[in-house]
């Protein structure tokens, strides 16, 4: 990470967790975790549990996030929630475009852009993730997939930008154990950074954080954490364990 940039540490659930656990969980972060000038902490529990955490969480250290939302404000859309309804309960943050999302429920980058854009007309700040999968890499892809993920946020305004924070995912990385080494991480978010500054203005691309996601633990964070360009981790399995979670915050 560089001093300019905030640092993001968010918590994915995915569909996992339960109340006794959240409990435990929110109980020992709001312990363990120090505010740091500069770091933005963050859980993203399944829907279900949104109000409940954001009651549990001590907020002024750690904080809510949604994990999806739809481009809708309200109506017929049966087992989608709106982002409305995250800024109701007083959530900050929302995650568009994972990988899941896209892969397994098929979500189309227009999809996502229309989600994120209306996210960001509420004052959500969206967690962003994009990312290529192993073949992409394997076939030398990956920056072609990177371009057409981005392609629609040439649009947005600097201020839309202001409310983005893009999480780099390499789809071969997540859950897999395989963890994207510091130097794979720091090149492929360099290169999403010249995206902006060559697509959007140099001033956003040096005020967007970036965040890294895939198998990120207790026991490669520092290493991923002391590149220039990674200002943060998106984690998924390790963020279900209290101490993992920590030395991950603590890692910024
Ligand atoms: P993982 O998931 O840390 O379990 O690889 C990351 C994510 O999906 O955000």
């Amino acid at each position: 990470m560089t001093g300019t940039r905030t640092f993001f540490v968010g918590g994915n659930h995915k569909m996992n967790g339960s109340k006794s656990m959240l409990e435990s969980l929110c109980t020992g972060l709001n312990e363990q975790v120090e505010k740091k000038d500069n770091v933005k902490v963050f859980i993203a529990p399944s829907y279900p549990y949104l109000d409940f955490v954001n009651n549990k969480l001590d907020l002024n250290k750690i904080q809510t996030s949604a994990q999806n939302c739809y481009s809708e404000a309200k109506g017929a859309f049966t087992g989608e929630i709106s982002a409305n309804m995250v800024v109701d309960l007083g959530i900050p943050y929302v995650i568009i475009g994972h990988s899941e999302r896209r892969n397994v429920f098929n979500e189309s980058n227009q999809l996502i852009t229309k989600k994120t854009k209306y996210a960001i007309s509420l004052g959500l700040t969206v967690i962003l993730c994009l990312g290529e999968h192993l073949a992409d890499r394997q076939n030398n892809k990956t920056e072609k997939v990177l371009d057409s993920q981005l392609e629609d946020f040439k649009s947005f305004s600097a201020d839309e930008w202001k409310k983005i924070v893009i999480a780099y995912e390499p789809v071969w990385a997540i859950g897999t154990g395989v963890v994207a080494s510091p130097q794979q991480a720091q090149d492929t978010h360099v290169y999403i950074r010249k995206w902006i500054a060559e697509n959007v203005s140099k001033d956003v691309a040096n005020q967007t954080s970036i965040m890294y996601g895939g198998s990120v633990g207790a026991s490669n964070c520092s290493d991923l954490s002391k590149q220039a360009d990674i200002d943060g981790f998106l984690v998924g399995g390790a963020s279900l364990i209290t101490n993992d979670f920590v030395t991950i915050i603590k890692s910024a």
